[in-house]
């Protein structure tokens, strides 16, 4: 992590080798369920959701980055209750330090998507609209209502290029030749292209990164948008995630489309965030007692972008 005011590093990311590196070192999880769950009434947070307290503990009192004792899921908390075995999660209550880089991971499975850097990148070298109109399926609708896979002669609206609603898979069977195509269309662009026919099994992912929720609070003050906005894109991620596994091949695309569309959406909210100087960070951790604790927010923030960079550059 740089202690430069400001600074952000920039690299671009493997979001595969980035989720198995992950779940080698340990500490990171999959995120498996749904944020919430309601018992008796009451809603609490998922053990495996991506609002899990397997993120470590929060920010929310004076007493951020002091020591804490609790146990795996964070029911049972306090330095009294040390060596206490937990009735909900079996664990026992332990110190556990608060890791602000767990990351909670969304796996597709071997469905492939374009990791949101690259599907900017790649749209632009290629005319308007055109990348949309090769990775999302087209489709028509036959005389007996089934929705079927389009040819050429179905489009409704004339293609794009020659490889027009071939859909993600086609795209990266036939990576090289589609770039080189229009490398040739377009020669200067050619050095930008060149550098995504190196970076191949970056473009592709099958995983996606949900950084800390204490970078990501839901608050009530001026950001709220950008938080409650990218909470959504981030539950419907996962929900779509699951849809996934029990879905017919037709849906299957459709659901892809969706899928892309929501990672982009959610990888534009964290980085339109990250040049500002003002930060969301100091407006909304912790909230009134900003003064007080300005170090703590210098620290949040550079945590945010480093965070944030390491992940969605
Ligand atoms: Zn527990």
């Amino acid at each position: 992590m740089s202690k430069t005011k400001g600074y952000v590093e920039v690299t671009r990311r493997n979001w595969d080798a980035d989720f198995y590196a992950d779940m080698q070192r340990g500490g990171h999880f999959i995120i498996s369920e749904p944020a919430e769950y309601t018992i008796d009434g009451q809603r609490k947070n998922s053990l495996y959701g991506a609002q899990s307290p397997l993120y470590g503990t929060d920010f929310d009192s004076e007493q951020a980055f002091v020591e804490r004792y609790r146990c795996k899921c964070g029911e049972i908390q306090g330095k009294a209750f040390e060596g206490f075995t937990c009735p909900i999660c079996k664990e026992k209550v332990t110190f556990k330090d608060t890791d602000i880089k767990i990351i909670g991971w969304i796996s597709y499975g071997k469905n492939r998507l374009i990791n949101p850097y690259y599907y900017h990148k790649i749209s632009s070298v290629m005319p308007k609209n055109t990348f949309n109109d090769i990775i999302y399926s087209k489709y028509k609708i036959t005389t007996n209502g089934i929705r079927e896979k389009a040819e050429a002669d179905d489009f409704d609206t004339p293609p794009l290029s020659p490889y027009s609603g071939i859909g993600i898979d086609e795209f990266y069977n036939d990576f090289e030749d589609i770039m080189d195509y229009f490398k040739k269309k377009n020669k200067n662009k050619a050095s930008s292209i060149d550098m995504i026919l190196n970076e191949k099994n970056k473009v592709f992912t099958s995983h996606y990164p949900v950084f800390t929720p204490k970078l990501r609070p839901s608050g009530s003050t001026s950001d709220t948008y950008y938080y409650n906005t990218l909470d959504k894109d981030i539950n419907t991620l996962f929900t779509l995630s699951e849809n996934l596994k029990s879905c017919i091949d037709v849906e299957r695309d459709y659901i892809i489309q969706r899928i892309q569309q929501k990672m982009v959406h959610s990888w534009d909210l964290v980085f339109e965030t990250l040049p500002k100087k003002q930060g969301i960070i100091r407006s909304e951790i912790l909230g009134k007692k900003r003064t007080a604790e300005s170090k703590l927010y210098e620290l949040l923030e550079t945590l945010y972008k480093t965070i944030s960079s390491r992940y969605f550059i």
